[in-house]
């Protein structure tokens, strides 16, 4: 008679690529509904540039600490955890709605785009493209 250990064990292996498709998918609708609740809690707009664009706004720890903030008790938490503490307890002075782009000038030049200089929605008009 076979155990249920083995049986388990066997069914995941037998259908290990079904079983990863349906986890990731799992794992992308849990991260839709906290980015969700994220944009509920803080808005949906970069709070630099203004851009909307929801495939594109992240969120921001405001005190550039997430490396450190992400360490609980010695472990790594991934960013579900990250955005699920967020949502849960607004903290505008720790985290803050921030757009790729304004996001990442921060974290590798160490300050946010210049508004003068870096125009969020390109130099060319909508409707000079249109034409
Ligand atoms: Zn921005």
């Amino acid at each position: 008679m076979e155990t249920n250990k083995t049986y388990n064990t066997r069914y995941r292996e037998k259908n290990r690529e079904a079983l990863n498709i349906k986890q990731r998918l799992k794992k992308r609708e849990i991260m839709a509904d906290l980015r969700e609740r994220v944009f509920q809690v803080y808005g949906r707009r970069c709070e630099h540039c203004g851009k909307t664009y929801e495939k594109v706004l992240t969120l921001d720890h405001v005190q550039n600490d997430g490396a450190k903030d992400r360490i609980k008790n010695g472990i790594r938490q991934n960013s579900a955890t990250t955005y699920r503490e967020a949502a849960e307890n607004y903290q505008p002075a720790k985290f803050q709605i921030l757009c790729i782009d304004c996001n990442w000038c921060k974290g590798i030049h160490g300050h946010l785009p210049d508004l003068d200089e870096y125009q969020p929605y390109g130099s060319v008009q909508l409707s000079e493209k249109l034409n």
